[in-house]
């Protein structure tokens, strides 16, 4: 094959590949389906603007990723008439709890955090005190307070990934489930890749969008790719009494609990942040530690079924910083890649932008700040 190869067919190099087809590119997604895929495990909150204190090129980034899902979720379905692409509107309440360390003053730092949000941003945001949550999510334990994104978004990871395969399908993408084992470079550009049993493609550029296994390539392009596996253990419970329908999303401040509704019942209570290496397994101490926060975050989940636990492993950089855009010295190579714990939202995006720098070189946000060059050079 000529054209672009896309490495990885979680969700960032399915937006990518469907992107790079949507505008005419001849291109193969390669596939492997590792255990541990982050995006068959992801929870699936997204919203904005954040309250994290992000600097502005992340913040502006997690704020243009989250709009972008509503562009993309509506050019899905009316382009390509699929009917369920994973992407629904939810609200989401981020709560303050007691003995949470962030959150040491209760209501009034509930208050600061709002103070912090952009003012243009503010009329998509609500706090909530005490009493307002309990009458919100009386199912919720007791909480301080709460700040509510009423624009958040629920995403269904392996949907969303497999409309944009099924799109970019309809576009002329190839799907191959094989490995890649080897990038071949040439005078100081990619010319192919090793697949399968060691059979060598030509290609004129590929995007790495590996996940937590994007680092296998750094040699080979001699470029710093510093991603590591980041293991997270989320439970799926059902509770036939429970009108999970009508829940909103729900996470503590620091993101360490969180609890995403479904429909019939089926809640997903997560995850776990765990230094494992590539170990994409359930634990005794994982489960229990799920089930706790389960039970805690919402007693009457005490006697739900057990339904699932599912374990990702999520692509992590050193700086918390997505790596996107050309791989220095080599043209040809391009990185998707090092989300973290929030590629469902900012993935999308990131596989559009990266997509459109490989075809055209200049992209409509700026991708300096997350250049994959920049780990050598603090090096
Ligand atoms: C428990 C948990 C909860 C999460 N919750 C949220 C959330 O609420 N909101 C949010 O925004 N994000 C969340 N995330 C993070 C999000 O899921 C990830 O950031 C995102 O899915 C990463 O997508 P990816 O495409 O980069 O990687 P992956 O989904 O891991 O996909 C990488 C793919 O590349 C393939 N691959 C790798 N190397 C090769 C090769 N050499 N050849 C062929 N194929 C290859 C792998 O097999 C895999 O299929 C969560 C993650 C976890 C684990």
């Amino acid at each position: 094959m000529t054209g672009t190869a896309v490495v990885g067919g979680g969700i960032v190099g399915a937006a990518a590949a469907w992107r790079l087809a949507e505008r005419g590119e001849s291109v193969t997604l390669f596939d492997r389906r590792d255990e541990g895929r982050a995006t068959d495990a992801g929870a699936g909150i997204a919203y904005a603007p954040p309250v994290e204190q992000l600097a502005p090129p992340d913040r502006e980034l997690a704020i243009r990723s989250h709009r972008y899902l509503g562009v993309l979720a509506e050019t899905l379905r009316s382009q390509y008439d699929l009917d369920t692409v994973g992407v629904t509107e939810r609200p989401f309440y981020k709560v303050a709890l007691e003995t949470q360390s962030l959150v040491t003053t209760g209501i009034d730092t509930v208050r600061r955090y709002i103070d912090r949000v952009d003012h243009l941003q503010q009329s998509a945001v609500t706090v909530l005190d005490e009493q307002d949550v309990r009458t919100a999510v009386p199912w919720l334990r007791d909480v301080e307070g709460a700040i509510t994104f009423e624009t958040g978004i629920r995403i269904d990871g392996r949907r969303l990934t497999e409309a944009l395969v099924n799109a970019g399908t309809e576009e002329g993408l190839e799907v191959c489930n094989t490995d890649v084992s080897g990038i071949e470079v040439n005078g100081g550009r990619v010319n192919g890749l090793k697949i399968g049993d060691g059979e060598v493609i030509d290609v004129d550029r590929v995007i790495i969008a590996g996940g937590a296994w994007s680092a296998a390539f750094a040699s080979a392009l001699g470029c710093s790719i510093p991603v590591s596996p980041q293991r997270g253990q989320i439970i799926h419970l059902e509770h036939a009494d429970l009108a999970t329908g009508d829940w909103p999303m729900v996470s503590t401040f620091d993101g360490g609990q969180y609890l995403v509704p479904w429909a019939e019942g089926r809640v997903a209570v997560g995850a776990t942040w765990e230094d494992a290496g590539f170990a994409p397994w359930p634990t005794v101490d994982g489960i229990e530690t799920m089930l706790a926060c389960a039970r805690d975050l919402v007693p009457s989940l005490e006697t739900a079924r057990f339904h699932e636990v599912r374990v990702g492993l999520r692509p992590r950089s050193p700086d918390g910083r997505p790596i996107l855009g050309k791989v220095p010295d080599i043209d040809g190579a391009f990185v998707a890649t090092g989300h973290g714990g929030g590629g469902l939202q900012r993935g999308p995006f990131s596989g559009y932008l990266v997509a459109d720098r490989c075809l055209q070189g200049a992209v409509e946000f700026p991708l300096e700040a997350f250049r994959p060059g920049r780990f050598a050079e603090a090096g």
